[in-house]
């Protein structure tokens, strides 16, 4: 599947603001934000004013580089959230954040989006006890993930369910790290998406 190859931390540096993709590091001082927090390139430290396209187009970006998602993939799920009941704006960020790769990296199996995304694809989980390895599965109240029997010794899960508490897990799920499960409880609400994003954005750029 198509990834994003460009250097994680540039895209931070891009959006001006965290996007959490390098997994632990992001929560420790090696943070390039921390560090340079202009945009990358040699124009970078030059202050430039948006336009209100430029500032849609921006924040439709990202809000895709913290999940991980290519455009076709981003507008198809916008797609969805507009035909679905209520606020567009909020049902996007519910579907992005009902993704079987989010919800890996939420419940704290990995220490990343892109992380959970390559465990799901490597049949690492089942949902409800079948094999998912589709990281755009969309999760529905009720749901189980669970980790395989076979990767429960995988240094990697290990490592990050270790560390899971720093990084803020979940509301909308309940884990159980000792039978390495997470239900889903309920669907996650605007306040559970804790980014500062104007998701009305994305919906003023789309709409046009
Ligand atoms: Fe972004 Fe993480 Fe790199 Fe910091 S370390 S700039 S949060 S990807």
């Amino acid at each position: 599947m198509a990834r994003y190859t460009e250097a994680s931390c540039k895209l931070c540096r891009r959006e001006g603001m965290k996007l959490y993709l390098k997994g632990e590091r992001c929560y420790k001082d090696k943070c390039a934000l921390e560090k340079k927090s202009y945009p990358p390139g040699q124009h970078g430290q030059l202050r430039k004013k948006l336009s209100d396209y430029g500032v849609q187009l921006r924040e439709k970006q990202k809000v895709k580089r913290i999940y991980g998602m290519l455009e076709t993939q981003f507008r198809l799920c916008f797609e969805r959230a507009s035909r679905m009941e209520g606020i567009t704006g909020e049902n996007l960020l519910q579907q992005l954040e009902c993704r079987l790769d989010n919800a890996v990296y939420r419940a704290g199996f990995a220490s990343s989006r892109t992380q959970a995304r390559q465990l799901v694809k490597h049949n690492h989980f089942t949902v409800n006890g079948r094999k998912v390895n589709i990281p755009s599965y969309i999760l529905k109240v009720g749901d189980v993930i669970e980790l395989k029997e076979k990767s429960r010794d995988n240094v990697l899960i290990k490592e990050s369910l270790e560390t899971s508490d720093g990084r803020g897990v979940a509301d909308w799920m309940t884990i159980n790290k000792d039978s390495f499960k997470a239900t889903v409880n309920r669907l996650p609400e605007r306040g559970d998406i804790d980014y500062d994003i104007q998701e009305h954005l994305i919906v003023e750029l789309y709409s046009k």
